[in-house]
């Protein structure tokens, strides 16, 4: 289910300014920054700032519908695919991010003497490396 479908399930009160940051962010998972985010919102509201946009970011991320990327490449990025457990490929040259589904269950990989009696695992792994159109250049 889509971002912009959840928050409506949700009855989060859409306003011009958020509709247009939550399908900014809906549809095919771009992991986008902030400023492209705005990028983005400006096209249909040209007056929306920066401010409004991180407001409604951090806000999506406190209700659990939007996920921080940090550590993953230059920029913090957002990722409105907290429905499918999923894992990220990151390209070195471009920083670009693709959600990819491995078929291994990684926090089962932990030795049970590593776990130091930590429940409910879940691994978080990041793979790294050169996609197509970097590797050419
Ligand atoms: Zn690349
Ligand atoms: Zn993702």
């Amino acid at each position: 289910v889509e971002l912009i479908e959840r928050l409506r399930q949700r009855g989060w009160r859409l306003t011009a300014q958020r509709r247009v940051i939550a399908e900014a962010l809906s549809g095919p998972s771009l992991h986008p920054t902030a400023d492209e985010v705005l990028g983005w919102a400006r096209l249909a509201l040209p007056e929306i700032s920066l401010a409004t946009v991180y407001n409604t970011l951090n806000e999506l991320v406190e209700m659990g519908e939007l996920r921080e990327l940090d550590g993953i490449g230059r920029l913090r990025r957002y990722d409105p695919n907290t429905v499918s457990a999923h894992h990220h490929l990151v390209c070195t040259g471009c920083d670009r991010i693709l959600d990819v589904f491995p078929p291994a269950d990684f926090s089962s990989t932990l030795p049970e003497s590593e776990q130091h009696g930590f429940s409910d695992l879940q691994a978080d792994v990041l793979f790294r490396g050169r996609c197509p159109s970097c590797r050419e250049s």
